[in-house]
């Protein structure tokens, strides 16, 4: 990856962004997609769109959501700690023992999150996952009123960002989940730009889908497109005890996974397979028989419906601290996009 894409991938995983929260995030993205965007299209809703070549026909939406799981301050108890409610779905295991950032109006400052020492805790509690009012976070205030000084209720929660390698082009990061579906976003668009549209391409960064798809379903009303394609992560089941008969046959770093299923359009993957096959691009199919839990499923249903389809980033470790992606599935991930888009015509016709 080129340092100023690896630099671009870091600055989205390094800025906090909760559903709810996105401005931050957005302000770096408009920063970024300014240098190669036609034109960039803000919504009162948080969206934020870029297309290239807006008169061009067919109109095709790329989504890829900015959000990423978090906490909300709900309660700061007398004593100075904080109590929270979740934002999306955690596995509160994950939780415990974690370094977090509390995103104020006056920037991120740090905390924990704790319970009692084991040496405290009851045989019941010893055996029992806690529930997010069992846990707390700990800024280290004096009291209520120190804790005041610096939070307010409603304040977001991150945990502790940062981006590090693996080994062979693995690296990993709380929030992969799905900035990484931005950044394929984006650098499709950019790919596209480089060559020649006919299609209108219109990437957005969507706010919110970790709550139920909100930004999507808002976005691609005012894209008015007659194609959409998500970019989220998805299971990798190359790692011990993920059954492949029960969740399909993913690998990290063996390609962006095309969803195959009522929610992606047939002649969509049809085209998306053979534009993989012809430029060698790798891939990997995964079924999936129902909607998509992720924008795909409100793209199709945006206005007479659209021609959808799912390209996936196979994701170790979803919903955790340490959400492991293959730096290579992005490019390839990318490059297929990019590719897709560049070969619509006006007379293309993807009536299943
Ligand atoms: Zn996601």
């Amino acid at each position: 990856m080129q340092d100023q894409q690896l630099s671009f991938l870091k600055t989205l995983l390094e800025t906090g962004s909760p559903s709810g929260y996105e401005a931050d995030i957005q302000k770096k993205i408009h920063a970024h997609v300014e240098t190669f965007a036609d034109q960039i299209d803000r919504d009162w809703h948080g969206n934020l769109a870029a297309t290239v070549n807006p008169e061009g026909n067919p109109r095709i939406m790329l989504a890829g959501h900015c959000d990423q799981i978090g906490l909300l301050v709900k309660h700061i108890e007398p004593e100075g700690f904080l109590r929270t409610m979740t934002i999306g779905g955690w596995d509160m295991q994950m939780l415990l023992g974690q370094k977090v950032q509390v995103w104020t109006a006056n920037g991120p400052i740090p905390g924990v999150i704790a319970r009692k020492a084991i040496h405290l805790l009851s045989k019941d509690e010893r055996g029992k996952i806690p529930e997010i009012h069992d846990l707390w976070i700990d800024i280290g205030a004096k009291d209520k009123a120190d804790a005041e000084t610096r939070i307010e209720l409603g304040d977001p929660v991150t945990l502790n960002l940062g981006y590090q390698e693996l080994l062979n082009g693995l690296a990993c990061a709380p929030g992969m989940d799905d900035k990484v579906g931005v950044w394929v976003v984006m650098s499709a668009l950019e790919r596209v730009k480089a060559g020649t549209a006919q299609a209108a391409v219109i990437g957005v960064s969507t706010v919110q889908e970790e709550i139920g798809l909100r930004g999507a379903t808002t976005a691609s009303y005012s894209a008015d497109a007659k194609l959409g394609i998500a970019v989220d992560v998805t299971h990798a089941t190359d790692t011990p005890d993920v059954s492949q008969s029960q969740h399909g046959d993913v690998k990290i770093g063996g390609g962006p996974v095309i969803v195959r299923g009522p929610n992606t359009n047939s002649k969509v993957f049809e085209r998306l397979t053979s534009i993989a096959k012809a430029a060698n691009i790798p891939y990997q199919v995964n079924a999936l028989p129902k909607a998509a839990s992720n924008d795909a499923a409100a793209l199709q249903l945006s206005r007479g419906g659209q021609a959808t389809a799912v390209v996936a980033i196979p994701n170790r470790y979803m919903h955790s601290p340490v959400e492991v992606i293959s730096l290579q599935d992005l490019e390839h991930a990318a490059e297929l996009i990019a590719q897709f888009c560049l070969s619509l015509t006006p007379d293309c016709d993807f009536t299943p």
